[in-house]
């Protein structure tokens, strides 16, 4: 059974997809069949992995509200070991539309179910709320990567989001872990940085990743050309961030193996 990661933090504009498109691309260049799950009805995932969400229809809304198999909203991308469920502006709605129907938390797992066998990794890309999207995420999940950016304000938000993890523990998915917090939009040169970074790792210890991502210009760009940065500019220090971090994901999984 692959690994299902949810990328949430219900902050605005931290990393979130950034981080989904650039792992999910790095893993797949590492030969692990990847599938990426776009749970924003903002589609950029989608559209950062080259589809246009106006055309991806269906999308995951079918899957949650619909039941459609998930296996029917499958597309490839450039990469060929990295496969995406697209989302698109309908599944704002689902937001909405999923409160009353039956397992409503579970619903994103179960259609999961049938298919994520077939992948090392599932990542999922989750909007910037606590809502029902993102709590499916976690639901579905075996752990959440959480990115923050590396500015001021950082840490903001984090005590309502681990107190959201804690509620889906408890009431939903007992085994759901932290695979590990991740600096994005890292600038070592300022001051103010060293200061961020020192007080994200008091916070969060040995769950913060050893890898953090650099403001990187390519990075911002990339999306604009609908690939993931491993393919827009392999040289560059965001593209070299994000295999070095699929390589500490990688690695991390390889050290589980042995832990009796
Ligand atoms: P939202 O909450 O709206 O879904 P998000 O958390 O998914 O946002 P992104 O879309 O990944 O965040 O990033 C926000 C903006 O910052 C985007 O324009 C993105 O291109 C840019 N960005 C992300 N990471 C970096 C980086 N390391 N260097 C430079 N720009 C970055
Ligand atoms: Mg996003």
């Amino acid at each position: 059974m692959g690994r299902i990661i949810a990328v949430a933090n219900q902050k605005g504009g931290v990393g979130k997809t950034t981080t989904a498109v650039n792992l999910a691309a790095s893993l797949a260049a590492a030969e692990r069949r990847v599938l990426a799950v776009d749970a924003d009805p903002q589609g950029n995932l989608t559209s950062g992995l080259g589809r246009k969400t106006a055309e991806s229809r269906p999308s995951l809304y079918e899957a949650l509200i619909d039941e459609e198999p998930l296996e029917s909203l499958l597309v490839p991308t450039e990469l060929e070991h990295l496969t995406l469920v697209p989302s698109d502006r309908n599944l704002t709605g689902a937001e909405v539309e999923l409160v009353p129907l039956l397992a409503r938390e579970f619903r994103l797992r179960q259609a999961l179910a049938p298919v994520a066998g077939a992948y090392d990794y599932v990542i999922i890309d989750c909007p910037p709320s606590l809502g029902l999207l993102t709590v499916n995420a976690l639901a579905a999940a075996d752990s959440v990567l959480i990115p923050l950016q590396c500015e001021y304000y950082a840490l903001e938000g984090v005590s309502e989001l681990t107190a959201t993890l804690e509620r889906v523990r408890q009431a939903l998915n007992p085994s759901l872990e932290i695979e590990g917090v991740l600096l994005t939009m890292v600038d070592e040169r300022t001051n103010l940085t060293q200061q961020v970074i020192g007080e994200v790792r008091t916070h969060f210890q040995d769950q913060v990743f050893e890898t953090q991502v650099p403001r990187s210009v390519r990075l911002a760009e990339a999306p604009s050309f609908g690939k993931p940065a491993i393919l827009y500019d392999i040289r560059s220090k965001g593209a070299e961030a994000y295999l070095q971090l699929a390589q500490e994901l990688l690695s991390q999984g390889q050290m589980a193996l042995f832990v009796p």
